[in-house]
């Protein structure tokens, strides 16, 4: 792990309980990938230190439109897009610090989910494979059929 490095734990939101704090375990977050359905497990190397998620349990157009800024994104641009979910609470369990970063937007859903090495506290990467893999699991796991995307 030699080249691994840390940086500051992202500040947060004005929600009122610390930003780490402020998502409960039984909310879903989401994931949009633009890649034809494959979807990454770490943050990018040498591009950013946490991995960007949205609150919540939002369609593929909603997601799209916030990480795109395009509010109505054609067929096409969706066709190789993707979204998948995790509980706040799986992934708090697999060791991940889930940070409310709604930057300036009101309301906004931004989240950002760092690895905090082993002595927590500390926002470490790259990631360890095995740290990407319990990740993945995290989004692995089914979805009650009855729950709607909550924009639904
Ligand atoms: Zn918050």
């Amino acid at each position: 792990m030699g080249d691994q490095r840390k940086a500051t734990m992202p500040s947060g939101c004005g929600c009122g309980p610390p930003p780490h704090e402020c998502l409960s375990d039984d909310e879903y977050v989401t994931q949009l990938t633009g890649r034809n359905g494959q979807f990454r497990n770490a943050p990018r190397v040498g591009v950013e230190v946490d991995f960007s998620v949205h609150r919540g349990r939002l369609s593929l157009a909603a997601t799209y439109t916030k990480v795109t800024k395009d509010s109505s994104p054609l067929p096409e641009e969706l066709q190789n897009s993707g979204v998948r979910y995790a509980l706040t609470g799986d992934l708090r369990t697999a060791g991940f610090t889930v940070v409310h970063t709604p930057g300036k937007i009101i309301d906004g859903t931004h989240t950002s989910i760092v690895w905090a090495g082993e002595d927590l506290g500390e926002v470490v990467v790259p990631w360890p494979e095995k740290v990407s893999e319990t990740f993945g699991s995290c989004f692995d796991k089914p979805i009650p059929h009855s729950d709607e995307a909550d924009d639904a």
